[in-house]
């Protein structure tokens, strides 16, 4: 059978399955038997659902046969992050604390998602509660980048990315609290959307941060990652946090280019800190975008310096509030050894929460405290007012900020685990997009001279105004032209 179908990007399945020249049962089938092939080396999935995606093919063809297919997503193979409730489905967030958890309903952005047709194919790994940088934090094992084995995809949402560029599924949802949609897409050479806050419903997303977490696609290519936005994007009456406000048209426009945008450059994301090849390829992509008609604008951010100590606050906060819930009543994994409610639930959470789930909790229970409250918490709230405040008056004299990513490309597995400040320090131009709750995304521009590494560039948005942030992101896909894809060995 087709055994290239698997490279074939979301947009291009979608037409095949238009013209009717292939069935989403060969997609499925394509699917389940690259990650079969591949998935031992990289550890991108923690559970494949074949029945449930060859019952959804079958309805998918159905549909096509009868010339009603429900968008161009519809039977097209995709996978989620294991944040997502799937009604069914075990559902862990690569948590032992919700192992065997299986939830009574879908998340929204699934039902969303199955509405237009998508065949779901399985679960992702992640960082336990999408708490990491590096896909390290996973309760099930680390998940591999398919460009290096011996590197990290990224995290949080590590097997997101990576499952997109090994060309197992042809589009995949993250989330991103604090970068995790958008590092893992520049160290895997995908594109990463982290929407702006309120895009997207949370409902039914194991919520970490509930004020930075917002839910998003990765594609293999731009036009991708807008189709899957189209299909989640709006308003949901179950998300209090979710916006009212009309969703923009992602695709109309995408092949506008870059004419008369104006691209600013904060000051300080070039100012040192980077690898000299990560500088070079954004340079370069900066350059692209003079060539292609854009005004560069230098802007300041100066309040970005402040950013990953307000979200270690913020962040760690929400968690150890998120978080409470799991005390082995409710969900999951229960410890019981007969002697007495309290330590049941001191047992379950001991043995359920790996490392850094509990550091958070400490960290986030100690910044509310009775007396830490105003010195800690506050403060890092008044923070955040101060960054958001900086991309507003950038946004006077620009459309789009651009910027790097993450100061490197995708480091080695083990390299940063023994010191989580060194992991943390990943994030630091991506945090400040969820602080101040401005879409934000990851598009591939090039490979690093010296690894051979895919290299990011970060574009930032004003609120809601995705369309421009992919409109962009395109016009410099369209130069750079696709990466190569990775050699799994
Ligand atoms: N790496 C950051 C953290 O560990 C961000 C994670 C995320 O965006 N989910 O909190």
């Amino acid at each position: 059978m087709s055994a290239e179908l698997f490279s074939l990007s979301l947009a291009e399945a979608g037409d095949l399955l238009a013209a009717g020249r292939g069935s989403s049962r060969d997609l499925v089938e394509a699917a389940l038997g690259r990650i079969e092939a591949t998935d031992a080396r990289i550890g991108a999935f923690l559970r494949t659902t074949p029945e449930r995606a060859r019952a959804a093919a079958a309805a998918a063809d159905g549909r096509a046969a009868k010339g009603a297919r429900l968008s161009p997503l519809d039977g097209v193979p995709i996978a989620l992050k294991d944040i997502f409730l799937t009604k069914g489905v075990e559902t862990t967030c690569a948590s032992r604390i919700l192992e065997g958890f299986v939830p009574p309903y879908d998340a929204t952005v699934v039902e969303q998602l199955e509405r237009a047709g998508a065949v779901v194919v399985g679960k992702l790994n992640m960082d336990e509660f999408a708490m990491g940088s590096s896909n390290e934090n996973s309760a099930f094992g680390p998940c591999h980048n398919p460009y290096d084995l011996a590197r990290t995809p990224g995290g949080s949402s590590g097997g997101s990315a990576a499952a997109v560029a090994a060309r197992q599924v042809h589009g995949t949802l993250g989330t991103d609290t604090g970068g995790s949609i958008r590092l893992p897409a520049a160290f895997c050479g995908v594109v990463g959307v982290k929407p702006t806050y309120g895009r997207v419903s949370r409902y039914g997303v194991i919520a970490f941060a509930s004020s930075l977490d917002q839910v998003g696609p990765f594609g293999r290519t731009v036009r991708d990652a807008a189709l899957l936005l189209q299909a989640i994007a709006g308003h949901d009456p179950r998300d209090l946090t979710s916006s009212t406000r009309p969703v923009d048209d992602y695709v109309a426009g995408l092949e506008g280019g870059a004419r008369g945008l104006r691209v600013g450059v904060p000051r300080e994301w070039l100012a040192g800190g980077l690898t000299a090849g990560v500088e070079r390829a954004v340079r370069e992509a900066l350059a692209t975008y003079e060539r292609l008609g854009a005004k560069l604008v230098d802007v300041s951010l100066p309040h970005s310096r402040y950013g990953i100590a307000a979200y270690y606050l913020i962040a760690p906060a929400e968690a150890s509030s998120n978080l409470a819930r799991y005390d082995g009543v409710r969900f999951g994994l229960r410890a019981d050894e007969g002697r007495g409610l309290k330590e049941m639930y001191a047992e379950t959470r001991e043995r359920g929460f790996g490392a850094e789930p509990k550091r958070r909790i400490m960290l986030g229970t100690y910044a509310l405290s009775a007396g830490y409250y105003d010195a800690y918490y506050l403060r890092a709230q008044k923070v955040r007012t101060l960054v958001r405040r900086d991309f507003d008056e950038a946004f006077r004299d620009c459309d789009v900020v651009a910027g790097p990513v993450a100061p490197s490309v995708a480091f080695r597995l083990g390299e940063k685990t023994a010191d989580p400040l060194q992991m943390y320090l990943a994030d630091v131009f991506t945090i400040t997009a969820n602080l101040a709750a401005l879409p934000g995304l990851s598009v591939p521009c090039g490979l690093e001279r010296e690894s051979g590494m895919p290299v990011g560039l970060q574009l930032v948005g004003r609120p809601f105004d995705e369309a421009t942030l992919l409109r962009a992101a395109r016009a410099l896909e369209r130069e750079a032209g696709p990466l190569p894809a990775p050699r799994i060995a």
